[in-house]
């Protein structure tokens, strides 16, 4: 092992140690300071400057970098700190255990092994001066709002371009989905079931409207991007009634919308309405309501043609064989870093497969890489 690669290990292993539970997910999550406050050591301990950019809750991020030679052209390299709670581990999910060639521990790939990777490549770049200012920022709450990339995006500083560091197995992704969700509610009229006339049946309108929905989302498939595909519209949750001998007074379903680039948030909620539209119309006329505002992020504009994705791409071919352009079906901070224009590649050690289980692991060789790959991109753009 490289004495940089035994850097990057020892530093996602400390990392790892610190729980960061997005707070949003499990109440015991104990959130980002913890990692905030390590990483303030790092920065001091290798004479890098940094800023702590509070954002929400005693929550903040942290930012650190490299001034380049053009003051005028400054990239950003996004990480996140918090993680999805951590469930049923075999064995201590805080360890950082080296195994087999591979890191294990709850963030060790979504997404510590990025922030790790990113911050060596960033500390070890010497005397070599990029050509723009180079910034590693550590986020907080992909895993929830993504207060933390919004935050960033809103912050009054340019960015030319992005590299969102997430588990892609070192592959180059330039576009994914987006997604809108909210609720719709159906009010019905109470009664007793045994004269249920005299009521309105909230979960029957429901099903009609879940049926209608569900035809939709069929017409759906007719949309296509060459990357990412089809968008989808599904009904994830439904909650209705109070008790069996009453006719149901209300029901609410949960729709998750995700979205191609180009399709709005919404415009994804305006056709939601004509089809609620029509309902109300029919001869049943159901009383229902969009209740929002919708929780939006945005697919972000491909990046196909950006600068930024060139540049990774002769990186990722030249030290790990990939740099194909790829879209995939999840979405990441740059939903958010999109909303101010940046163009943005989403790129990192380790697989969205392993992410959010009960064995989450990064291989050492991809984080190595990472950080060449991190470094080569600093040092090209
Ligand atoms: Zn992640």
């Amino acid at each position: 092992m490289s004495p940089r690669c035994a850097e990057t290990v020892a530093l996602l292993q400390e990392l790892i140690k610190i729980e960061s539970v997005n707070p949003a997910l499990s109440p015991t999550g104990s959130g980002e300071q913890g990692v905030v406050t390590f990483l303030e050591g790092f920065c001091r301990e290798r004479n890098l400057p940094y800023e702590v950019q509070h954002v929400v809750d005693g929550r903040s991020n942290l930012l650190t970098w490299v001034q380049g030679q053009d003051s005028n052209k400054r990239i950003l390299f996004l990480a996140h700190m918090d993680t999805v709670p951590t469930g049923e581990w075999d064995s201590n999910p805080f360890s950082g255990e080296q195994r087999e060639g591979r890191i294990y521990g709850r963030g060790a790939c979504d997404d510590k092994g990025s922030l790790a990777a990113m911050l060596i490549a960033l500390s070890t770049l010497g005397d070599r001066q990029p050509k723009a200012t180079i910034v590693v920022a550590a986020g907080i709450d992909e895993e929830g709002p993504k207060a933390g990339a919004r935050a960033i995006a809103q912050s009054g500083v340019s960015y030319d371009a992005a590299v969102v560091g997430e588990p892609t197995d070192l592959e180059l992704v330039v576009a994914h989905k987006g997604s809108v969700r909210w609720q719709v509610e159906v009010e019905g009229v109470a009664a007793h079931t045994s004269k249920p006339h005299l009521g309105v049946n909230a979960i029957t309108g429901m099903a009609k409207i879940v049926l209608a929905l569900d035809e939709f989302n069929k017409t759906l498939a007719l949309r296509t991007h060459p990357l990412v595909g089809s968008p989808t519209l599904t009904v994830g949750l439904i909650e209705g009634g109070i008790e069996l001998t009453t006719v149901p007074p209300v029901c609410r379903i949960w729709i998750d919308r995700r979205l191609i680039p180009g399709e709005q948030p919404q415009e994804a909620i305006q056709e939601v309405e004509n089809i609620l539209e029509r309902l109300r119309q029919s001869e049943d006329k159901i009383k229902v309501r969009s209740l929002l505002p919708a929780k939006e992020d945005p697919a972000p504009a491909s990046a196909e043609s950006s600068k930024i994705a060139a540049v990774a791409a002769k990186a990722c071919a030249d030290i790990a064989g990939t740099g194909k352009y790829v879209g995939v079906p999840y979405g990441t901070d740059a939903s958010q870093l999109s909303l101010a224009a940046i163009p943005c590649i989403v790129l990192g050690p380790g697989s969205i497969d392993q992410a959010h289980t009960n064995s989450e692991f990064v291989e050492i060789d991809q984080l190595a890489k990472a950080v060449e790959i991190y470094q080569n991109i600093m040092l090209s753009y």
